[in-house]
Formats: C-alpha cells, structure tokens, sequence
C-alpha cells in the first residue's frame, strides 16, 4: 500500500470539518436532561471539569489501545466529577454517563461546515486521499458515515483507536501508515499546538484554518502546491 506518490491531506475534524456546540459541556447536559430535569442544569455548569482528564489533555503519554467499552470506561472519573461538582447525585449520574457515548455520537448534535464537502471533493479531484486524523472517542468512523462524509474520506484515525493523541508524532506516524502515505502530505486544521506544530514536527506541510483562512482556501493552496489547474479558475477568497 505505500507508495512514495500517494497524496494525502490529513484532516482535523472538531472545529475544522464539523463543529458541535458546547462539545462535552452540551453532551452531559443533554445526557442528564431526561434523567433529572428538575436539576436545571446547563451546558455552562459543566466546562472547567471537562479541561483535565481526558487523553488528549495528556499527549505526550501513549497508552495502550482498549475497546471502546474500556475507553468509554476510562473517562468515567472525568465525567463523575463534572457532574459531582455541578450537585448530581451518584445515582444520577451515573445513569447520565451510561447515556454518553449515544449522546455524544448523536448525529444531529454535529454540524458539518458548508465548505467540508466542497473542500474535499477538490484535494480529491487532484488526487488526494483525505484522511481524518482527529483526538477523538472510538466511535469517530460511525460518526463520519453517518454525517454522509463517506464517499470523500479514505480513512478516519480516531486517537481512541492509536493510544495516542496529537500532537504526538505516533499518532501522525500511524495516520501516514494507515494513508499509505508518500512524500506529499499536508495536514488541515483549527489547531495551532496539536494540528500545526504536531504536523510540522513530523515534516508535513500544514494549514490552519481559522478566521482568515477557510476549508475553501486551504483545499486552493493544497491544489495550487501540485501545479494542477485551479478549477474554475478564479482566486480564493482571502
Ligand atoms: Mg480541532
């Protein structure tokens, strides 16, 4: 599978293909919702819990990949604490956190930005493999189908599955692997420590998008850097 010609654009998903409001804050607000409405709690109450403890918030450990239960499991301590110190009780919840995992993968939660199909279908036109690469649950490839991204995504490399998260150059070796990657790759995302500089480390060329730079620009500069003709021949937007 590898060959030195294979191009590839790695792509982030949270924050550069798709968004999800609130991310963990909404899903344990919405996972609690019907098991204690009279709570009132909103997504606000959760967030300072949820910014330590999770894998991606401790990159530079590689850990030993698990099934999904035992990932799911892992994250246990997170989410209890987040609701403990918002004023749930045990009981619920922990009939809350068995609720995670669906809520969190729930599709309708997941906005898709109006130029990721677009921006894929161009790299791909020019022959790109476009993988997702993203820190993420196990379930991330389910996630990926069911928003309808399957016929323009070759592979999707969920952290859950590799035991590492970006920036760690192991997660990034083993997207190329996955890839069968040769020498022309860049890696697309919001990102500037996991995506950016996690990707440079490893010798790929890398875009951030953000404010200033959209999927639309970043899919340009990708085509612009193989000396393929840009389709419909006008400048990006800048
Ligand atoms: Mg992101």
């Amino acid at each position: 599978m590898r060959n030195r010609t294979n191009r590839v654009v790695l792509w982030d998903f949270d924050g550069t293909l798709v968004s999800r409001e609130g991310l963990w804050s909404s899903t344990l607000e919405k996972a609690l919702q019907p098991i204690a409405p009279g709570l009132g709690l909103a997504a606000a109450d959760f967030p300072a819990e949820l910014s330590v403890g999770f894998p991606w918030h401790s990159p530079d450990i590689v850990r030993v990949t698990q099934s999904a239960a035992a990932w799911w499991a892992a994250q246990h301590s997170v989410f209890l604490r987040a609701y403990t110190v918002a004023g749930v009780g045990r009981e619920d919840a922990e009939r809350a956190i068995a609720e995670i995992p669906i809520e969190y993968y729930r599709p309708s939660a997941w906005n898709l930005a109006e130029d990721a199909i677009p921006a894929l279908a161009r790299t791909a036109a020019v022959g790109y493999r476009n993988v997702i690469l993203s820190n993420h649950a196990p379930e991330l490839p389910n996630l990926v189908a069911d928003l309808g991204l399957g016929p323009w995504i070759d592979a999707t490399v969920t952290s859950a599955a590799v035991g590492a998260e970006k920036p760690n150059p192991r997660i990034f070796a083993r997207a190329m692997e996955i890839a069968g990657a040769g020498e022309d790759v860049w890696m697309v995302g919001d990102n500037r420590i996991a995506d950016i500089a996690g990707a440079e480390a490893v010798g790929l060329r890398a875009i951030q998008v953000g404010p200033g730079c959209t999927l639309t620009d970043a899919a340009w500069q990708i085509i612009q850097s193989t000396g393929a003709p840009l389709p419909g021949g006008s400048a990006p937007s800048q």
